[in-house]
């Protein structure tokens, strides 16, 4: 398999379940040291259902990563600038951000936006002032 960074060939350091089901292949570059799977078959199946039912502290992650952004928002950006979330799940930080009174769009091509309805990205050639990314773990 070639390294999807530098284009080397990789060779297959481990195996891992995924989903607790699916064996999936590592594989590593010695080149520039990027681990990668193989190529990925259960990406719709993972994000068909975003949250799962064992994420007691989702609204509480949301909500404090709203705070801190919108601190630094309102610091750093003009009021009526625009801003995307992107990966934005199910829209509950799009949401949040609009709530509180910024002009906050959603992108995320592998989940539903339940919260932010009529507020997607309109079009990808629109430049946003900041895109926000948030992982939860
Ligand atoms: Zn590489």
């Amino acid at each position: 398999m070639k390294c999807k960074i530098c284009s080397h060939e990789t060779h297959r350091i481990f195996t891992a379940k995924i989903l607790n089901k699916y064996d999936v292949q590592y594989y590593y570059c010695n080149y520039c040291a990027f681990l990668q799977t193989e190529e990925p078959y259960w990406l719709k199946e993972a994000y068909g259902i975003s949250i799962s039912i064992t994420d007691t502290g989702i609204m509480s992650r949301n909500i404090g990563s709203s705070k801190i952004t919108a601190t630094i928002l309102y610091f750093l950006f003009k009021k009526f600038d625009k801003f995307l979330d992107y990966e934005g799940d199910c829209g509950i930080f799009t949401r949040l951000m609009r709530d509180i009174g910024f002009d906050f769009y959603w992108h995320d091509p592998h989940s539903t936006n339940l919260l932010a309805r009529g507020f997607e990205i309109k079009s990808k050639n629109y430049k946003y002032e900041l895109v926000t990314a948030f992982v939860s773990f």
